[in-house]
């Protein structure tokens, strides 16, 4: 039967507790949230010798940090294409520099504070599910060369046997050799080690219940104990509720994301998968995604639904939903067994694009990967913590001009359903 808790937990042995605040602290920077957008800003800031104090209600990693299926991909929801028409050639050449750098950066964090968090640099296919997606794949490949010299290649239907065995994706493929995997809760847990080293605090089970503007900065409130800060940093994506900031709380759809991963696979069968070891992810609206552990399991994600309290996460239906997925994909793995299946919860937003900035109140925050921060988040976390240090004016910064806007319907949880579903399928037309 399968485990309730992931395979990133089953593999990672050096996570350590920590304790909650139970006393009145002062701080120079309070972050709220350790996933990677907190810890990558508490990161730099201690780094420079910032006080910092980060705040998280369970424990770093536990949210979509610690649960995501580690694939570093280039790019955005949107395609380049798609951004270059709403943004202009110059500002979407500067987005698509900053999906690779973000990329090389965390392998240059880990690097540096010797995180060992099993990174493979195989590179990343987007596999066409249709004929027609395979036209936009190859058009957002010339779009891509001709205008910002970037390369990434094509692979004709011919040559798809060479990338992957499945009956399902014959159209063709685009190969990014930039994108790459890593083990994502070996990476948090260790954003964490090296946050402590550099002289930075993190309180686990300590959730900031409130946050108060008061004369030179803000008071939180957790449930033993008080922070007062000069600055605050607001990085609780798909699990913002309206208590911390009720509009960046309405900025966001939570979606939930499944993963599944199989037992160990015998050698020749995990190299027949996808040979060349890549990281994988499909055209479909709904889409697929999918790679091979470093111990030759195949770990399978998908099957999005709207975030209910997390609840999606016990319903037994959507993981032999995202199975039955998995064997269209791979059928040599219907008889193999699941040894873990999880889900996680991600933040959306109304432009399908990752937000940072400084609110009007002057709080920081860092939301609305959609799916795609992995990389992104270590990238706007060193941003936010420039920002603080030296003022450097964040909106310079292309991405962070993008103005987030409260998602329109958003109401009671459960009723957004259909409507988030309509949207997504929309997501096309709408930027
Ligand atoms: C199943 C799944 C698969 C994914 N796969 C990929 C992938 O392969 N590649 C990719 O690029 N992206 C992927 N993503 C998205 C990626 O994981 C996220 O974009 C990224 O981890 C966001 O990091 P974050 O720090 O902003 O948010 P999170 O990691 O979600 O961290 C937010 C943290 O805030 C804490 N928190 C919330 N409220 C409070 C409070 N009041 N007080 C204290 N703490 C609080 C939460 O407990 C949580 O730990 C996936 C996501 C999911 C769910």
């Amino acid at each position: 039967m399968s485990h309730i808790k992931s395979y990133w937990h089953s593999t990672t042995s050096n996570t350590k507790k920590r304790k909650p605040l139970t006393n009145q602290i002062k701080t120079d920077v309070a972050i709220i949230g350790g996933g990677f957008s907190g810890l990558a800003t508490s990161y730099f800031l201690s780094k420079s010798g910032v006080h910092t104090v980060l705040l998280e209600q369970n424990n770093i990693g536990w949210g979509a940090s610690g649960r995501n299926a580690g694939m570093l991909t280039t790019g955005y929801k949107n395609s380049t294409e798609n951004l270059s028409k709403k943004i202009g050639l110059d500002k979407a050449k500067e987005l698509l520099e900053m999906s690779v750098d973000c990329i090389n950066l965390v392998d240059q964090v880990a690097t540096e504070e010797n995180i060992d968090c099993s990174i493979n640099y195989n590179g990343g296919l987007k596999l066409a599910y249709k004929q027609k997606h395979f036209e936009s794949l190859k058009r957002e490949h010339e779009f891509m060369l001709e205008n910002f010299d970037y390369e990434t290649t094509i692979i004709e239907p011919e040559f798809m046997n060479e990338e992957i065995n499945s009956p399902l994706y014959k159209h063709g493929a685009l190969m990014d050799p930039h994108s790459f995997a890593f083990h994502p809760l070996k990476y948090a847990v260790g954003l964490g080690d090296a946050i402590e080293k550099h002289g930075g605090f993190i309180y686990e089970q300590s959730e900031a219940q409130s946050i108060k503007k008061i004369k030179n900065g803000y008071e939180i409130i957790t449930p033993e104990g008080k922070v007062h800060a000069s600055e605050i940093v607001i990085a609780t994506n798909g699990y913002s509720t309206k208590s911390i900031d009720s509009k960046l709380a309405r900025s966001i759809i939570p979606i939930d994301s499944h993963i599944i991963t199989t037992e160990q696979l015998p050698q020749e069968v995990a190299n027949k998968l996808i040979p060349k070891n890549r990281v994988t992810i499909d055209t479909k609206n709904f889409l697929y995604y999918f790679r091979v552990t470093e111990d030759r399991r195949l770990l399978f994600g998908g099957r999005v639904s709207f975030a209910k309290s997390g609840s999606s996460q016990s319903n037994p239906d959507l993981f032999e939903d995202l199975k039955k997925g998995m064997i269209d994909v791979f059928p040599e793995l219907a008889s193999s067994k699941i040894d873990y299946q999880w889900g996680g919860t991600t933040a959306f937003t109304f432009d399908f694009m990752p937000h940072f900035g400084k609110t009007k109140k002057g709080e920081y925050y860092i939301t609305g990967f959609c799916g795609h921060g992995a990389a992104m988040s270590t990238l706007t976390g060193k941003l936010i913590a420039k920002d603080i240090m030296e003022r450097s004016s964040i909106m310079d910064n292309e991405l962070a001009k993008l103005p987030l806007r409260k998602i329109p319907f958003h109401s009671q949880h459960g009723k957004i359903l259909n409507i988030a579903e309509s949207y997504m399928k929309l997501k096309d037309k709408l930027f």
